[in-house]
C-alpha cells in the first residue's frame, strides 16, 4: 500500500482545436482503483498512524469514489470503518458493493441530518474508549490538499525531465481539493500554469469561494501571511443540471476517448470535465497550447455507466 508512485504522463496522439493534450493518469494510482482520493487517503491514513487512531469515520453518496478507497485502506490496515451516507443519494453502484465487501458499516440518513448523526457517531465511539478519526467527504481539508500540492510537483518535474511547458491543467472539480492543491503547488512554486476546475455539480459563487477557502486555509498551515485572492477559474458553465446529470456529448466524449486511447471516463466526473475543457478550448479560442487533462480517476463508475454509453 505504501508503493505509490509518480503517475505516468501520456500525450494524445489527436490534437483538441490545435492543442497538444496530455493526461496524467491519477487513475492508475496502485491502490483500489487509484484516483484522487487514493492519493488523498494516503496522506490520511498516515496521519491516522500519527494520532494512533483506531477507527475511522467518513462520509460520501452511494457513488462515492472516496468512501470506496477509505474503506478499502481502512480493511488494509485492520481497521473498523463507518460510512454516514445521505438515504437520498443511496443509489447501488460498484462503489456500494465494495463498501460492502470491505466491511465497512454504513448508516444511512437524511442529508440534513448528515452533520448531527457524525457527531453523534462520533461520540458514541469515545464513549465506548476508541479514539475515532473523521476524515470529511472526499477528503476535503488540508491533508487532502496537500496531496495535490505534491501532484503539482510531480507535472513540475515532468516539465524538467522532457521539456514540456503546460499552459493550462484542467480537471473535474468538486469539494474543490483538488484544485486547491494544484493553487497551491502553482503559487509556491511561482508557476504560471493555469489550473481550470471544471465543476462537475457546484454553481458559483459558492463553487469559487470553497476552493478560495481551501488555498487560504492551507497556506496558512504552512505558515503563509496575507490572503490570495487572485482569481479562480472555477467553470460551471458544464455542470448540466448538477450531479451525476449528462449529455449526449458527455456519452459521446467517454465512448470515444475508450475507443480511441482504451481510457476510461466517466459520466459524474471525467467524462464531464474532458467534456467541457473541449468545450472552453473552443468556446476561447485558445489554440497552440500545451494542455494537461489531469484524470482523476473513477474507473468503478466506468463500469456503473457502461449501458448509457453504449
Ligand atoms: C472526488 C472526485 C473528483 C473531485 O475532486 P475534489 O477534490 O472533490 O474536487 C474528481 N474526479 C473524481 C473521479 C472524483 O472521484
Amino acid at each position: 500500500m505504501d508503493e505509490f508512485y509518480v503517475t505516468p504522463i501520456q500525450q494524445l496522439n489527436e490534437k483538441i482545436d490545435n492543442n497538444h493534450v496530455y493526461i496524467k493518469r491519477e487513475d492508475l494510482l496502485p491502490f483500489s482503483f487509484g484516483g484522487n482520493k487514493a492519493r488523498k487517503a494516503k496522506l490520511f491514513f498516515n496521519d491516522i498512524e500519527k494520532v494512533k487512531a483506531d477507527y475511522v469515520v467518513t462520509y460520501g453518496s452511494g457513488s462515492s469514489n472516496h468512501c470506496r478507497i477509505i474503506a478499502n485502506m481502512a480493511a488494509a490496515k485492520s481497521l473498523p470503518c463507518l460510512i454516514i451516507s445521505p438515504k437520498e443519494a443511496a443509489q447501488k453502484t460498484y462503489n456500494t458493493e465494495m463498501i460492502g465487501l470491505f466491511g465497512a458499516k454504513t448508516i444511512f440518513c437524511p442529508v440534513l441530518e448528515v452533520a448531527n448523526t457524525i457527531k453523534m457517531q462520533m461520540e458514541i465511539l469515545q464513549e465506548k474508549g476508541k479514539n475515532p478519526y473523521f476524515i470529511m467527504g472526499g477528503g476535503h481539508g488540508n491533508i487532502g490538499t496537500q496531496a495535490y500540492v505534491e501532484c503539482f510537483e510531480e507535472i513540475l518535474a515532468f516539465k524538467k525531465e522532457t521539456g514540456v511547458d503546460f499552459d493550462y491543467i484542467f480537471h473535474a472539480s468538486g469539494t474543490g481539493t483538488t484544485q486547491s492543491g494544484l493553487v497551491c503547488g502553482k503559487l509556491l512554486n511561482n508557476s504560471k500554469i493555469k489550473v481550470v476546475g471544471i465543476s462537475i455539480a457546484r454553481k458559483n459563487p459558492y463553487g469559487r469561494n470553497v476552493v478560495s477557502q481551501s488555498v487560504n486555509s492551507y497556506l496558512e498551515s504552512q505558515g503563509y501571511a496575507g490572503k490570495y485572492n487572485d482569481a479562480i477559474e472555477f467553470i460551471d458553465d458544464y455542470v448540466v443540471d448538477g450531479y451525476g446529470t449528462y449529455n449526449a456529448e458527455i456519452l459521446d466524449t467517454i465512448k470515444k476517448v475508450m475507443l480511441q486511447y482504451g481510457i476510461p471516463l466517466d459520466i459524474t466526473y471525467t467524462g464531464k470535465a474532458f467534456w467541457g475543457m473541449n468545450e472552453y478550448l473552443n468556446k476561447r479560442k485558445i489554440q497552440g497550447k500545451n494542455i494537461l487533462f489531469l484524470h482523476t480517476g473513477g474507473t468503478p463508475l466506468f463500469f456503473d455507466d457502461i449501458e448509457k454509453i453504449k
